[in-house]
C-alpha cells in the first residue's frame, strides 16, 4: 500500500485530494496546524472507509516540522508521496510598495520557506521512486500576464515552481520527480465561493500526479494534467 502525506489538507484541495487518493488505495496522512480542525477531517475520511492517520504541523514553524518528523520517525513508515499543499493568500495582500515587508515575509514563510523545510525533514522517509507534488499556481507564472491580484502570493508561488525546478535537479539521482501544479480556480476558502471550478476537479491532477503520471515527468508546470509553461 502506497502512503501520501499532504500539508494542510483539513479543508480544500488537500482534504479532496486525501479522499481521492485514500479511494484509490493510498494510505493518507492528512495534516494541519489545528488539531481540532485535523481530527475532524480524519474522521470524515475513516466515515468514507479510508485508511488514514493524522499529522500535526504547522509548516510556517521549523520546530513544529521537525516535532512532525520525529513522530513520522516512530510510526516505521516510508513515504511514497509528499504534496506541498498548505499556503496561505492574506487578504490584505495588495501591493509591494505599500503593504508592510511583513505581508510578504509571512507569505514566503509558509509557501515557500514551508515547502523546503517539510521536504528536507521528510526526505528522509521517502524511498527511491517516490514523488514530491507541490502545489502552485497560475499566479507564479512568468509567462502570463500579471493580473495585479495578491502580489506577494504571486511572488511566493513564481519561487515555489523555482523551488520545483531546483529540487527535482537535486533529487534525479534519487529518482525522485518533482513538479508544480495549478489546480485552476477552485471553490474552496481561498478560491472563494466564486471560482469556477469544484474541489473534485481542483483534486484531479494532484490525484494524477501522485498515481498515473509517468515517473520520468519531473521539474515539470501542470494543470488539468498536461505541461504548461513556467
Ligand atoms: P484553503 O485555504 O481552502 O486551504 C488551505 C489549507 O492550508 C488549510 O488546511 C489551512 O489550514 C492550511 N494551512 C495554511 N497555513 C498553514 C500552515 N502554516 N501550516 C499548516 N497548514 C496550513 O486553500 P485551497 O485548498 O484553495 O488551496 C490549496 C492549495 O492550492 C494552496 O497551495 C493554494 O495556493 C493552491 N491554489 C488554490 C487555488 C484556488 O483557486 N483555490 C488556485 C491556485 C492554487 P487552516 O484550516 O488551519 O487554515
Amino acid at each position: 500500500m502506497k502512503s501520501v502525506l499532504i500539508t494542510g489538507s483539513n479543508k480544500g484541495i488537500g482534504f479532496e485530494t486525501a479522499r481521492q487518493l485514500g479511494k484509490k488505495g493510498f494510505y493518507v496522512i492528512i495534516s494541519g496546524r489545528n488539531e481540532e480542525k485535523v481530527n475532524q477531517s480524519l474522521a470524515k475520511l475513516h466515515k468514507e472507509g479510508i485508511d488514514a492517520d493524522q499529522l500535526i504541523m504547522d509548516v510556517s514553524d521549523r520546530e513544529s516540522i521537525q516535532e512532525a518528523a520525529t513522530e513520522f520517525s516512530k510510526r516505521n513508515l516510508t513515504l511514497d508521496v509528499l504534496i506541498n499543499n498548505a499556503a496561505i493568500l492574506m487578504k490584505e495582500d495588495r501591493s509591494l510598495l505599500t503593504n508592510a515587508t511583513s505581508i510578504l515575509e509571512n507569505t514566503l514563510q509558509t509557501n515557500c520557506f514551508g515547502v523546503i523545510n517539510v521536504t528536507k525533514e521528510f526526505l528522509q522517509f521517502i524511498p527511491d521512486g517516490g514523488r514530491i507534488i507541490n502545489i502552485s499556481s497560475g499566479g507564479g507564472s512568468m509567462s502570463d500576464e500579471v493580473g495585479g491580484w495578491s502580489p506577494a502570493y504571486c511572488v511566493s508561488k513564481a519561487t515555489l515552481n523555482m523551488i520545483t525546478k531546483q529540487l527535482s535537479f537535486e533529487l534525479l539521482g534519487k529518482n525522485i520527480a518533482v513538479n508544480s501544479l495549478c489546480p485552476g480556480w477552485v471553490r474552496t476558502d481561498m478560491g472563494g465561493q466564486g471560482a469556477s471550478r469544484s474541489v473534485e476537479k481542483g483534486a484531479e491532477t494532484p490525484v494524477w500526479l501522485a498515481s498515473e503520471a509517468p515517473q520520468s515527468f519531473t521539474g515539470k508546470f501542470f494543470r488539468d494534467m498536461k505541461e504548461i509553461p513556467w
